[in-house]
């Protein structure tokens, strides 16, 4: 899977250099041509802002899943408990 995030590219062209057989800018922002083409991979790699989501890189883009915890934990003594 390959996919442009249109609000991120710039139409800087580079995926484009490096990649002719798989990207085209028309109005400024990037479109994909070939999805199958070989140089997809150094493409995404060359974008400078992140632009082109493809299975690669995916991993990137996700937002962390650990949740935050709720401030600082209460520091316990030793034996944990009430002493008499
Ligand atoms: S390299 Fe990235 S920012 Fe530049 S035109 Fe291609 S997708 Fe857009």
């Amino acid at each position: 899977m390959v996919q442009i995030d249109t609000n991120k590219c710039t139409g800087c062209r580079a995926c484009v250099k490096i990649c002719p057989d798989g990207f085209e800018v028309t109005e400024k922002k990037a479109v994909l041509k070939n999805s199958s083409a070989e140089c997809i991979d150094e493409a995404v790699a060359a974008c400078p802002v992140g632009a082109i989501i493809s299975d690669s890189n995916l991993w990137r883009q996700a937002k962390p899943v650990i949740p935050a915890r709720g401030g600082r934990r209460k520091k316990q003594g030793r034996g944990g408990g009430r002493r008499r």
